[in-house]
């Protein structure tokens, strides 16, 4: 589509009227966290206002109208997925998401000898639990290798599933390279020989149509505030059988059935793992977020970030010097790159003063970036209210930066 016909959908993100340093806003760090429409601004606006109630706790009218947001919004979210709303999880972002299942399942079922396989480009979020957990526990983690186009080199990926290996931790969608793991794929082969498998799926469900039960893995881990919801929601789903075995991770109110000083009785799954007030108003915004995302169409939204990413990619490569990390056939529209004699940084700061929001440095991601061989990268991620437009004023502000650096 063109930027006309995307034009009333950019138009519902408030935020993207702004300007900065005098010039009009060009937001292209969408990986790190989405802007967010009206309709969600106004739900958890309006759940303050008009609703304001803790959950499950109260009988009375407003704590009935609270639970039902929060769990019309865990409906919503499991339908987004295709999973199970029982079996989804509620918290805080993918970062508490995969400490749930380090800690949870991990700490418990793993001993000395074990091994957890990460990939080479994971976010931090997806690789320090596991090593905590090695530590407590004996085991090691090891790493699953990528190619130079940055893609996952899979035969070495399925031989390093060796039988000591119990879990494999991998992203959906790399945050700094864009790279499209083949998860399906992946996670079939990890069954086959037993491996638990944890889909990072943080920048995927924010871009494309994610299909949880197609996928057929363990766990898959999501966040709100990438997809257009509030910061501090998101969701752990598992599979029945993992969530009826895990112990619960946070102890508190919610998660109880009944407490006494001899022994207390959990709640049933998601609750067992939802310790404590969640954050309400949040998810009632993120269930706003879902019900937006499918009005403009997940498919749609694929298709028109795919077009912008091809356009950018097209535009970078005219750019002397500059190199572009991650460029493998399955790609989410983020476009990691250095020019040659230029810091990141540096350009990050020059891009700022032209209105151009991108991000500079390790993107949570060091061994990633020491498989490159560089210290920080500039980091350009698109979304679907981005447009054409502003590709081609990013590119020229880039290009401006580029001649007053290198
Ligand atoms: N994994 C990936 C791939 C991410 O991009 C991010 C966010 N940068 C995270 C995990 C962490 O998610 P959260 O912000 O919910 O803690």
């Amino acid at each position: 589509g063109s930027d006309a016909d995307w034009a009333a959908i950019r138009g519902d993100f408030p935020l993207l009227q702004r300007q900065v340093h005098g010039k009009p806003l060009i937001y292209f760090d969408s990986a790190n966290t989405g802007q967010k429409p009206a309709s969600v601004i106004e739900a958890t606006d309006a759940f303050y206002r008009h609703h304001n109630a803790n959950v499950s706790r109260a009988v009375h009218t407003l704590g009935t109208e609270a639970t039902d947001a929060y769990e019309a919004s865990r409906r919503k979210l499991a339908n987004f997925l295709n999973v199970r709303a029982d079996d989804l999880v509620l918290c805080s972002g993918t970062t508490f998401a995969l400490n749930l299942v380090a800690y949870s399942w991990a700490l418990p079922q793993l001993k000395a000898g074990d091994v957890i396989l990460v990939s080479r480009m994971e976010h931090h979020a997806n690789i320090v639990p596991w090593q905590l957990v090695a530590q407590r526990t004996g085991a090691s983690v090891r790493v699953a290798e990528i190619l130079p186009d940055g893609s996952l080199d899979l035969p070495a990926l399925y031989a390093a599933m060796t039988g000591e290996v119990k879990l494999l931790a991998i992203a959906h969608v790399s945050n700094v390279l864009g790279t499209v793991n083949p998860v399906r794929e992946i996670c079939r082969e990890a069954r086959k020989r037993g491996v638990i498998t944890v889909v990072d799926g943080s920048q995927a469900a924010p871009h494309r149509p994610v299909d949880v039960t197609a996928i057929g893995c363990d766990f898959y881990a999501i966040t709100g505030h990438k997809m257009c919801g509030p910061t501090g929601t998101g969701a752990l789903w598992a599979r029945r059988e993992h969530l009826q075995a895990m112990p619960p991770f946070i102890g508190g109110g919610e998660m109880i059935k009944e407490v006494s000083f001899e022994g207390t009785v959990f709640n049933d799954a998601p609750h067992k793992f939802e310790a404590g007030t969640p954050n309400i108003a949040g998810f009632v915004g993120l269930g706003a977020a879902v019900d937006y995302l499918q009005g403009v169409g997940m498919a749609a939204i694929e298709q028109r970030e795919t077009e912008l990413l091809a356009h950018a990619t097209e535009e970078l490569s005219r750019i002397p010097g500059l190199r572009l990390f991650g460029t493998a056939p399955e790609k989410a529209a983020v476009l990691s790159f250095l020019i040659e004699g230029a810091h990141s940084h540096d350009l990050a700061t020059l891009l700022d003063l032209e209105g151009v929001a991108v991000r500079s440095g390790q993107h949570c991601a060091h061994p990633l970036l020491q498989y490159f061989g560089v210290t920080a990268t500039c980091r350009a991620s698109l979304a679907f209210y981005n447009t054409h437009q502003e590709i081609e004023q990013f590119v020229v502000a880039l290009d401006k930066a580029r001649r007053l650096l290198a």
